[in-house]
């Protein structure tokens, strides 16, 4: 099990953007790779909720996202929303809806004028952050 989350600046960089472009509303999203934890694709998806405290993927979207990867043979690596207002660190929410033990939790924060990015695993409600490593 990959024990930390790498991905390269260009794809980082996606993410930011769809948070600050989905703010005051939490935006999500699904990081699709390789088996080291390698990100290969990133999707950028829609908050169903379109809340500022929380979010919940579309759940036609995610059918789609999830079988794409399928038939691409990659992995779910990361699940990534915003918090566009508070730490990035998981909230009570969050760890009741990580349903994915395997998956990386990503927390993009847009509270201060620099985005706060943090990874996490999250295992039966505890919480361990994990590095991000960026490179080409
Ligand atoms: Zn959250």
């Amino acid at each position: 099990m990959a024990e930390s989350l790498r991905l390269s600046p260009a794809q980082l960089e996606a993410i930011i953007g769809h948070a600050r472009a989905c703010r005051p509303e939490e935006a999500c999203g699904v990081l699709a790779g390789d088996r080291d934890g390698r990100v290969l694709r990133v999707f950028l998806m829609e908050n169903a909720e379109h809340s500022e405290v929380f979010y919940q993927m579309d759940s036609q979207e995610q059918f789609q996202v999830f079988d794409e990867m399928e038939r691409e043979s990659l992995d779910l690596v990361s699940i990534f929303h915003s918090h566009p207002h508070s730490p990035a660190f998981p909230s009570e929410h969050d760890r009741g809806l990580a349903f994915y033990p395997d998956a990386v939790y990503l927390i993009v924060s847009l509270m201060d004028d620099e985005p706060d990015c943090r990874a996490f695993r999250i295992e039966e409600g505890s919480i361990r952050e994990i590095d991000i490593l960026t490179e080409d």
